[in-house]
């Protein structure tokens, strides 16, 4: 009998490319969305306390009802909203395509987005239908109405700011989406700390509206710590899909010790955002870029012949992200995070040189 992986594993599964993470050993690091601070001594030492006295040999709390209290105190979480937390936003993402995965269900993105929303789409089964944005990487708020009509979608996602363009979405789009669509829309908001707007408060006005956060993208990437945000009546059912213990007892113990000095968080998101405004005419002033303004902690910018570029600026010691060849709307497009202002500057000298080279 055939015992091979072929005979087994799901055909989907197998035509399936894995998640790439390149090696970053060496290089200045602007592919990921990291915040590039470290935390304060005192901080640190705080959270070597946390480390050394949680108890490793117990499970945490199934609920991590001290650190959902912490989160409550520095989010602004609408009355009678639930909190449901994840091992990452992207283990949010996949509990919710197993729980609307019907026969025939649909899962409604834009295109281009975060591209896991359509891997997590294709491992759990569920059928997705990617609506392109506009050429200036805008909601097409008909097009997206007819297709929640046409499809029906069970669940749909908007990043908001989007990944990989960073701008943010106009928000009557998005309400007029909401109201369009027979079942869930998740606005994505990973970003929210260098956009400063937010559906958190619209969560009261629609029944089918749940937001997502993370901590990654704040500083805390490492800790693995998403959250979605919305009604009992949606959180309760979805809570029974996630396994027991997805949230460590570390990145309990942590996340909480550290969302405590919260101002340092906030403090350095501000950081990034000058920083961004200071990148962002960088790349305007360079001959042959197009840089695409951004509400989010990266940038979107355009070259001609970005494989050549992406490869200059890795030699020259610079990790970014090459989107070339990703999606049409995004040929010779690379996407750089906004890193300290020293690493800004050595990704923004490193890029001149590689554009003078490929003049
Ligand atoms: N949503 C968006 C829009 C993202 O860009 C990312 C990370 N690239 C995530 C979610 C995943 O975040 P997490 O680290 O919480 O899994």
């Amino acid at each position: 009998m055939d015992k091979t992986p072929k005979s087994v594993i799901r055909d989907e599964i197998r035509s399936l490319a894995a998640y790439h993470v390149p090696d970053s050993r060496g290089l200045i690091k602007l592919d990921a969305m990291e915040n590039p601070f470290g935390l304060p001594a005192d901080l640190r030492a705080q959270i070597a306390e946390v480390a050394s006295e949680a108890r490793l040999n117990r499970y945490p709390d199934p609920g991590a009802a001290k650190l959902k209290a912490r989160l409550r105190e520095v989010m602004t979480i609408p009355e009678g909203m639930e909190l449901l937390l994840g091992n990452g936003s992207d283990e949010l993402i996949q509990i919710l395509a197993l729980a609307v995965n019907r026969h025939a269900a649909v899962l409604l993105g834009v295109e281009p987005s975060f591209v896991m929303f359509r891997m997590v789409a294709a491992s759990t089964g569920i059928r997705y239908v990617g609506v392109p944005l506009t050429p200036e990487f805008g909601l097409d708020g008909q097009r997206l109405q007819a297709a929640a009509r046409e499809y029906q979608p069970a669940l749909t996602f908007i990043a908001y700011p989007n990944n990989p363009t960073g701008n943010l979405f106009d928000a009557e789009a998005i309400r007029a989406l909401i109201e369009a669509s027979p079942g869930l829309v998740v606005v994505d908001e990973a970003y929210h700390a260098f956009a400063g707007r937010s559906f958190l408060p619209e969560l009261t006005r629609y029944s089918n509206l749940l937001v997502m956060r993370t901590l990654s993208k704040l500083g805390l990437a490492g800790l693995r710590l998403g959250m979605l945000i919305g009604r009992a009546e949606w959180l309760s059912e979805l809570d029974k899909l996630r396994l027991p213990y997805n949230v460590n007892v570390l990145t309990q113990q942590i996340a909480a010790c550290v969302l405590q000095r919260s101002d340092i968080l906030d403090a350095q998101a501000a950081l990034i955002r000058d920083e961004r405004a200071r990148v962002l005419v960088g790349l305007q002033s360079l001959p042959g870029v197009r840089a695409f303004p951004s509400d989010a902690n990266f940038i979107l910018f355009r070259v001609t012949m970005a494989d050549t570029v992406f490869a200059g600026l890795r030699k020259r010691g610079v990790l970014i992200k090459n989107l070339n060849g990703s999606h049409p709307s995004l040929t010779d497009c690379l996407r750089v995070t906004v890193g300290t202002a020293e690493e800004n500057e050595r990704f923004l000298s490193a890029l001149q040189q590689c554009l003078l080279q490929t003049a």
